[in-house]
């Protein structure tokens, strides 16, 4: 019989949560990852089950990719049934856009995902490896009316639950690593575990998860800059395979209005090339023909990003390359929101 306490299934993919020191070379590199109950006994208190699962060679974040985004996938499908809770054990550095495409792979999700990871290993004595781990698996375990209380993919660190897909990683050295500009914070970690559960995406009832594997990576990401050339543009509009390229823009989703700036982009929507305007900023939203600067780019069928992260534009366009869609179709999924990532 299954007991009462939620089963959660840990996944270590990499990053320096699960790292030490090399004491020759002063190199952090990754251990063992089924030594981990050593290096936090306290896990064995938590009121629920804990299963570990290791890639075979953990990786550097750094070195993420799809076939990785797939390995975490398959690890959750195959293992979906028999546990109540997912945690992914993931490097900071691209921690966001890993666990953004994971949001759009796992279509009607009704258990949670939490991200983890931490600034320093786990060894270390001032870790936020702990803290990190533990109230992640805390999260995962919870339940209302019988069901997980989070039904979709998140990302914790620093006493903050976030919609993965709505995250930055904005710090290389403060704990507090990550932020949500355009979304409210979904838990808080105090003195109680605070859950903002108006928040909280709720998923289709009774629709059976579907995990997306069909990813599709011909894309490029450029931010404008003051200056950039026509011969950079072009170089990349030229990529053989390229189908759909994300323009970070300006404020509000502004961009220079020269002629041969808007002409380029508008022969590469004429070919069939989907032009995606999200803004280089980390609050605020896309409005496009807010401004004159902008208003071109709406009328030769840019699509608008809104208020998107980069981090989930690319997940999002790679993600809807690999489904095979009519290109109006796609521009109307491009600006609707399918997880919760768009406001
Ligand atoms: N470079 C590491 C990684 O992203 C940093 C970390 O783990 O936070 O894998």
């Amino acid at each position: 019989m299954k007991s009462s306490k939620a089963n959660i299934l840990l996944i270590y993919t990499g990053g320096t949560i699960g790292m030490v020191k090399d004491f020759k070379t002063g190199a952090l590199k990754a251990f063992d990852f089924k030594t981990l109950l050593d290096h936090i006994p306290e896990l064995q208190l938590l009121d629920c089950d804990i299963d570990t699962v290791s890639f075979d060679e953990p990786i550097d974040s750094s070195n993420m990719d799809i076939d990785s985004w797939i390995q975490i996938a398959d690890l959750i499908e195959d293992q979906y049934v028999d546990f109540d809770g997912f945690v992914v054990l993931h490097g900071s550095d691209t921690m966001s856009y890993s666990a953004s495409a994971l949001s759009f792979m796992l279509e009607n999700l009704d258990k949670p995902v939490i991200f983890t990871g931490s600034q320093l290993p786990i060894g270390d004595l001032r870790t936020d490896a702990k803290e990190n781990l533990i109230t992640s698996i805390q999260v995962a375990s919870l339940q209302t009316n019988g069901k997980p209380t989070i039904q979709e993919v998140c990302l914790y660190f620093e006493y903050k639950l976030y919609r993965a897909n709505r995250t930055t990683k904005l710090n290389a050295e403060d704990f507090q690593a990550f932020s949500s500009f355009n979304y409210h914070d979904l838990a808080e970690s105090g003195v109680h575990l605070k859950v903002n559960h108006k928040y909280l995406f709720k998923p289709h009832a009774d629709k059976k998860l579907k995990v997306h594997k069909k990813l599709d990576n011909n894309i490029a990401l450029i931010k404008v800059y003051p200056g950039i050339t026509k011969a950079v543009l072009q170089s990349i509009f030229n990529t053989p395979n390229l189908k759909a390229v994300i323009i970070e823009s300006y404020g509000a989703g502004n961009c220079s209005t020269e002629t041969w700036f808007l002409n380029l982009l508008k022969e590469n929507i004429s070919r069939g090339i989907y032009i995606i305007n999200i803004t280089q900023c980390v609050g605020g939203s896309v409005m496009m023909g807010h401004y004159e600067t902008s208003s071109a780019l709406k009328n030769i069928g840019v699509i608008s990003g809104k208020d998107i992260t980069t981090e989930a534009a690319l997940g999002k366009l790679m993600f809807l390359l690999g489904q095979s869609i009519s290109p109006n179709r796609f521009k109307t999924m491009y600006e609707t929101s399918l997880r919760g990532e768009l406001s």
